[in-house]
């Protein structure tokens, strides 16, 4: 499991910047995204190719989830599954503070 550091970058930026272009042109998203980055693997983390290598849902740290996205027909940026969001989202533990897309999730921990 990747985390969302590495080489002392924070990558939740890019996350952001990825889930605010949802609808726009991949080809344009890709490069603005590139420019920021040293490397283009973290984008690989969060963007599926295609719908079929997409996952609902990518985990970036130990309580950190975001949608997983991937690269429609269109050459659009698309979100895996809408379905899942921050109040769908299950926490594993008490007791750290879940997050999805940057928000707390509303279910509490189940023992
Ligand atoms: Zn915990």
């Amino acid at each position: 499991m990747h985390t969302g550091k590495r080489h002392g970058y924070d990558y939740t930026p890019l996350f952001k910047f990825l889930l605010s272009r949802v609808g726009d042109d991949w080809g344009v998203v890709h490069s603005e995204a590139v420019a920021r980055l040293d490397c283009e693997e973290p984008i690989t983390w969060m963007v599926a190719p295609d719908l079929s290598a997409g996952k609902p849902f990518i985990r970036t740290g130990e309580s950190t989830y975001y949608s997983g996205l991937y690269v429609d027909e269109a050459n659009k940026l698309a979100v895996v599954d809408p379905n899942v969001t921050h109040q769908t989202m299950v926490p594993s533990c008490a007791c750290c503070t879940h997050t999805f897309n940057g928000k707390r999730f509303t279910a509490a921990f189940v023992d």
